[in-house]
């Protein structure tokens, strides 16, 4: 379990120094007024977020989360793997700095006013921006496929002391296979940058083994092949 340091947040909680053994003297950022000693426990469970008077406003929505269960779940979900290190997420969302806005932290009911209802069941909540945090302006429903292709379109892919985004990568004339194609590459858990912009399309790339089996071991998405999903 990692150390609870000074800085750390948990939900709308700051925390501003040790008070002993196991606990933590936090200000909420939602009011930047509340300061109270949280338990390490409720802290790191995502049992504490915020203090007493900035949680009311959660207890009110009440009547729209039983409304709309599944934009209530995708927000539980996001402010689950941005605030609590237990969650699985975690690592990818709140451990790397990615963070709720404080309004959509403590407001189910703000959250759903920016965001809308979800087109389908299938949506999830995107960040447009993949560096910056769940805010209003930086989030849309999108299906999986937009989503893969938004993230992929930010990621920088490093060849040879090379760096470029993905599509960046697409256009280089070096490379011979779609922009969609490095997506699905990615999306597939591809990490050798190498081998996701410069491994031609599996027509081509017939007969030559690890590439190959690779490309064809994830059937998730489509049992297409490769260069069918192109066109
Ligand atoms: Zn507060």
């Amino acid at each position: 379990m990692t150390d609870i340091v000074v800085g750390d947040k948990f939900g709308a909680w700051e925390v501003l120094r040790r008070v002993s053994d196991g606990r933590y003297l936090c200000v909420c950022t939602s009011c930047n007024e509340t300061q109270k000693r949280v338990k390490a426990h409720d802290l790191r469970s995502g049992k504490s977020l915020q203090c007493k008077s900035c949680s009311h406003s959660v207890k009110k929505s009440h009547g729209a989360e039983l409304q709309y269960p599944s934009e209530y779940q995708s927000w539980q979900s996001m402010i689950a793997r941005c605030t609590n290190p237990n969650n699985k997420d975690y690592p990818r969302y709140g451990g790397r700095g990615i963070t709720v806005d404080l309004m959509w932290l403590s407001s189910f009911e703000a959250f759903l006013m920016m965001m809308g209802r979800k087109p389908t069941p299938e949506h999830t909540i995107d960040r447009i921006d993949g560096t910056k945090g769940y805010m209003p302006g930086n989030c849309r429903w999108a299906t999986r496929d937009e989503q893969n292709r938004n993230l992929s379109s930010n990621i920088p892919l490093t060849i040879d002391g090379e760096t470029k985004v993905v599509t960046e990568w697409a256009r280089d004339p070096r490379c011979t296979v779609s922009e969609f194609t490095l997506y699905k590459r990615i999306a597939r858990g591809w990490t050798d940058a190498k081998k996701i912009v410069f491994t031609p399309s599996r027509r081509s790339a017939e007969g030559s083994g690890e590439e190959s089996r690779e490309a064809g071991s994830d059937s998730r998405d489509s049992g297409s092949p490769e260069e069918e999903e192109e066109q």
